[in-house]
């Protein structure tokens, strides 16, 4: 169930809702795409055909800024709270725990993957986080190696807004993880 804003869409479901839809992915062995949707995005894809069709292509865009949620309200639409990247990830990375679901991190300075990895085992004891790489790692090659070998299910990608989106858009085909969420500066936020 999506929603469009200025030619952006924006989806409807709740944490709960999306949580139990990218398990189900996960389980079906479908490939999804979150994104955040803010309303700086939606602006910015006003000049740009290319990241608005970039924006389009994902499974799930997730309405990450009270203005989306704003605009909802006035246009007597279902979205009535924010949806936010950094929660969707602690929410799926919770439920990954309980559920023997594998993560790889993706992106950020050296070693901040790393620390983030030793909080999130803090966070959600059993969590299994099966690989991390820095993004300033750019062989293709080694990055995708690294991922198709780790086994992992669900890819966080933290190299900042869009070029996590074009990334996770130009690769999630030849990778073998199933959810890939771009996730900015979250990894250090969860390092500290
Ligand atoms: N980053 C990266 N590789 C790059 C450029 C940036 O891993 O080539 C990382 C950077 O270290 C930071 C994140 O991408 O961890 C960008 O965070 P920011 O808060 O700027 O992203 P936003 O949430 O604004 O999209």
């Amino acid at each position: 169930m999506k929603e469009t804003f200025l030619g952006v869409d924006v989806c409807t479901y709740t944490y709960e809702q999306l949580v139990a839809k990218l398990m189900e992915d996960i389980d079906n062995n479908r490939k999804s795409f979150i994104v955040a949707i803010n309303p700086e995005k939606i602006m910015k894809a006003q000049q740009d055909d290319r990241l608005r069709e970039l924006l389009n292509q994902a499974t799930y865009p997730i309405p990450d800024g009270i203005g989306v949620v704003l605009a909802s309200i006035l246009k007597r639409g279902r979205i009535r709270s924010r949806v936010t990247g950094i929660d969707m990830m602690l929410r799926l990375c919770q439920e990954a725990a309980a559920r023997g679901k594998k993560i790889f991190l993706y992106g950020a300075k050296p070693g901040v993957a790393d620390e983030a990895k030793r909080r999130l085992e803090k966070m959600f004891p059993g969590i299994q986080i099966v690989g991390t790489m820095h993004g300033y790692e750019k062989d293709e090659q080694v990055i995708k190696e690294a991922i198709n070998q780790s086994g992992a299910d669900i890819l966080f990608v933290a190299l900042g807004s869009p070029a996590q989106e074009y990334w996770i858009a130009n690769h999630m085909h030849s990778l073998s993880p199933k959810v890939y969420q771009g996730v900015g500066g979250s990894f250090d936020v969860i390092s500290g």
